[in-house]
């Protein structure tokens, strides 16, 4: 690379040579020094393994023509060595003008830079960002210093796992072997936040990583346990557990929402009969629009009853908003099947998202769940209460049940009691947790 007939020599023969620090007023926060650089990758790569964040690790190369460098503005002194970190200093800065706030950019060597770059989502996100870095030190080379510059870039995606020091060496061994002037990527492919969690998902399913905790719903007047919500959880080997929040509409999306389903079904109803049947609590399951509209879902449901001890009117399904049944034959055909045979149906969060007032008219419900961003404000916005008052009177007038959700405080189940909800859950009365804490 660097052989005398060569017009295009590296600044310096070795990139170990060692580098005077660089001036910490004029360094901007981006920049930092090359052991910082290591300490960050080692601490976003272990962060990595927790949250599936994918990152890049950039070598890039910078070699001007010799006979520029000399007659180049910037040499100051006749030192080969503080030449060149000058040089790669003043470089480092102009490029940290572009790259992000997460991103981090060191000096490699007297010709040579490193960029991590974090947070990646999109396939192309590595390459882009390889252009624009080597087309801002291009033009300020060619505008400023040395006519014609090679910049050659090689940048490594991390695979899950890798440490630090390997995603370094095989970093700078892909700017060494690209082709002068290029960019290289290489690597795991890119995912996308959804590509990760799917996998995590098809993993669960196959491995039997999801469960369940079971969260209380309390009544108001009795303070008696009424019933027990089952909530499903996925054990990520990489993360840990994750919540419902985060996997369910990905698994809506990509067709694993039926499967998780029938699991979260099966599993609560073998957890109830082994448990519940004696205390005659019901038992309340979350069931996605996805499930809903699947032909075969009421008979799925009837078969598991069958096979159980739990009787139909202990069950209660808890529909979420989103969920547009009017428009599904299939859908309005198991809801009629299901409240045929006695099972419940109950509005989850209701008045959030596309659960109207008219859904209450058109179709035949048991319960109303309020959810947790109105019972939040009671006690502390008469807006909140004043809607949640509408929604317990309108429930009472149709001849339908209330669920508080997110009862956090006493001051909100006080105002609940008087109010005449008819049950509670939250933090208040308990967190979920395994089944085992409420038999
Ligand atoms: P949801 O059915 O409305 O469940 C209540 C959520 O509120 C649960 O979150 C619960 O842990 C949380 N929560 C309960 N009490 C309190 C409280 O006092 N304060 C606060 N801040 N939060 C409280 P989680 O378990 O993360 O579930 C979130 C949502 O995921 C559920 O909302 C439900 O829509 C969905 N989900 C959970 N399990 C399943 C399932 O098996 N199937 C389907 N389709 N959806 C599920
Ligand atoms: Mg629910
Ligand atoms: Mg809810």
């Amino acid at each position: 690379m660097s052989s005398v007939s060569d017009p295009y020599r590296s600044l310096a023969e070795r990139p170990e040579d060692r580098l005077p620090a660089m001036d910490e007023a004029s360094t901007p926060r981006a920049v930092v020094e090359l052991a910082a650089l290591r300490e960050e990758l080692e601490r976003a790569l272990s962060h990595a393994s927790r949250t599936a964040e994918q990152m890049a690790l950039h070598t890039i190369h910078v070699l001007v023509p010799e006979d520029r460098v000399r007659r180049g503005p910037i040499v100051e002194n006749g030192e080969m060595h503080e030449r060149h970190a000058s040089f790669i200093g003043r470089l480092c800065s102009h490029a940290a003008a572009i790259v992000r706030t997460n991103d981090l950019l060191a000096i490699g060597g007297p010709r040579t830079l490193f960029l991590l770059q974090r947070g990646i989502t999109h396939s192309h996100g590595v390459q882009r960002l390889a252009e624009v870095v080597r087309h801002r030190l291009r033009s300020h080379l060619v505008r400023h210093l040395f006519g014609e510059p090679r910049i050659t870039v090689g940048a490594v995606v991390a695979e899950p796992g890798i440490a630090a020091e390997a995603l370094v060496r095989e970093s700078i061994r892909v700017a060494d072997e690209a082709p002068s002037g290029t960019i290289h990527v290489a690597g795991s492919p890119i995912e996308d936040a959804d590509g990760v969690i799917v996998r995590e998902i098809q993993s669960a399913l196959r491995n039997d990583g999801f469960f369940l905790e079971f969260q209380p719903q309390v009544d108001l007047r009795t303070g008696r346990l009424r019933a027990a919500e089952a909530l499903v959880r996925m054990d990520s080997r990489q993360r840990g557990v994750i919540n419902p929040t985060e996997f369910i509409a990905v698994a809506e999306d990509h067709g694993l929402m039926c499967q998780i389903g029938s699991w979260v079904l099966h599993e609560a109803v073998r957890q109830w009969d082994e448990s519940l049947s004696r205390h005659d609590l019901l038992l309340a399951i979350n069931v996605s629009g996805v499930q809903l509209e699947n032909r075969h879902f009421a008979a799925e449901v009837l078969g598991e009853l069958r096979s159980s001890k739990l009787p139909a009117e202990r069950l209660e399904l808890e529909i979420t908003e989103g969920c547009s049944w009017e428009h599904s034959a299939w859908a309005a055909n198991n809801l009629r099947t299901l409240r045929g045979e006695g099972v419940r149906i109950a509005f989850d969060d209701f008045g959030e998202g596309f659960s109207t007032l008219g859904r209450l008219g058109r179709s035949n419900c048991d319960r109303i769940k309020i959810p947790r961003a109105l019972v939040h404000g009671i006690g502390s916005s008469r807006r909140s209460e004043t809607i949640v008052e509408a929604l317990l009177r309108l429930a009472s007038d149709l001849g339908i049940a209330t669920t508080a959700e997110g009862v956090e405080t006493k001051t909100q189940h006080d105002w609940l009691v008087d109010s005449l909800c008819e049950l509670g859950q939250g933090l208040f009365f308990g967190p979920p947790g395994p089944m085992r804490a409420l038999a």
